[in-house]
């Protein structure tokens, strides 16, 4: 079995999870896998490694799983996307649409640098508002964002268009 496959089938599909209709893409079970979480941060490392990134960025909270150990394993900052109220230092904020409601990201103003190229990672990609409202804010730091990488890529939820449209090329292992 090639890694590709092997790293799709460690990722359990919860039916009815969080509610009733929805198939939930369970990435712990990957994460418990030692050999598949190495095998995934390994595959987005070499994808990665010559690219010219300065910075990797994760959001809360599965975003740091996988984005943490390719910054370090491609020898990069970790910048921290977070709910609100959980940076120490100055921040903006940026809020998005959830299927019903609104949320907010924010940004410590001092981690990225005018200019930096920033590399966002998250586990899955579904309506894109997640990662859109990460774009915004390091796009309003000064940073530059080309590229978006995702453990799992729900195509028929929207975000890939979104991400089109924000000229953000996207890399995914598994859909
Ligand atoms: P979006 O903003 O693209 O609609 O949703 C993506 C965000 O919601 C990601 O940060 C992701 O962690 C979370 N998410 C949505 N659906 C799922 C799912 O089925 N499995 C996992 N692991 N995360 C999900």
């Amino acid at each position: 079995q090639d890694t590709l496959g092997f790293i799709k089938d460690s990722i359990k599909s919860i039916p009815d999870y969080p509610k009733a209709g929805i198939i939930f893409r369970d990435v712990t079970s990957l994460v418990e896998n030692g050999p598949a979480f190495s095998a995934t941060i390994d595959l987005l490392a070499e994808r990665f490694k010559d690219a010219g990134f300065t910075k990797v960025a994760g959001t809360e909270a599965r975003g740091f799983i996988f984005g943490a150990p390719l910054a370090k394993a491609l020898g990069l900052g970790f910048i921290l996307v977070r709910k609100p109220n959980k940076l120490p230092r100055k921040t903006i904020e940026q809020s998005y649409k959830l299927e019903y409601g609104t949320d907010i990201l924010q940004i410590h103003v001092d981690a990225v640098d005018a200019g930096d190229k920033v590399l966002i990672v998250d586990d899955l990609l579904a309506t894109g508002g997640t990662v859109a409202a990460t774009v915004s804010l390091i796009r309003q730091l000064g940073g530059i964002v080309e590229e978006a990488a995702f453990v799992i890529s729900l195509p028929d939820l929207g975000g890939e268009a979104v991400l089109k449209n924000l000229n953000v090329n996207i890399t995914k292992l598994v859909d």
